[in-house]
């Protein structure tokens, strides 16, 4: 199964919030029985967590169908604070961003013409990132229709998302849609899941 993850990230919890929601969704997985308390760094290679919690003997209710006999699932890391995460393979930047105010896309890796980002393109992205990281707040003009608008608030291309609170599934099988869908309920805010390697 190799070193890959499944991740949940929370998109819409403030900085400060995170830390009191993640204990609340571990203490919901550990009372289902998906992970224990336990915590192990084997097999976890999250970007802001060296460990995770081990899989509780109901690991199986996380995921798709009947549990598949004889895997073993790695850990879950549990991530807060501010920041950006990839999916794929783990590229720094986002392949694009569409403006919430008039849905124009602005190309920032043009495939299949180029592969790396235009650096002028993101720039103004990438620093209102860091700035969103440092402070909470940070915004981008949109070359299009000029408004000023947060980097929350872009829709960034798949696997690239800003959030507070991230959880990574290390060599899970593929999680359920209810519990993803559960999941999604307990935090009351919309989430989105990336995949990848390590
Ligand atoms: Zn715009």
């Amino acid at each position: 199964m190799g070193d890959h993850f499944q991740r949940i990230v929370d998109v819409e919890a403030a900085g400060d919030e995170a830390g009191a929601l993640a204990e609340r969704m571990v203490g919901w997985l550990v009372a289902e029985g998906v992970i224990t308390r336990e915590t192990s760094g084997e097999g976890v290679y999250s970007q802001t967590a060296d460990e995770g919690y081990v899989p509780g003997p109901r690991w199986y209710r996380a995921v798709e169908g009947s549990a598949e006999t004889g895997w073993q699932p790695g850990p879950v890391a549990v991530m807060t604070g501010r920041d950006y995460y990839v999916g794929g393979q783990g590229q720094d930047e986002a392949d694009s961003a569409v403006c919430p105010r008039c849905d124009t896309k602005t190309v920032i890796i043009d495939y299949p013409e180029q592969f790396e980002a235009d650096d002028e393109v993101w720039r103004p992205f990438r620093e209102a990132i860091a700035a969103w990281k440092e402070t909470g707040g940070g915004s981008t003009a949109c070359a299009a229709c000029g408004a000023v608008v947060p980097v929350t608030e872009w829709r960034f291309g798949s696997g690239f998302d800003l959030g507070a609170l991230a959880f990574d599934f290390w060599g899970w099988p593929p999680l359920g849609t209810a519990f993803l869908a559960e999941f999604s309920r307990r935090l009351g805010h919309r989430t989105e899941e990336q995949g990848g390697k390590f």
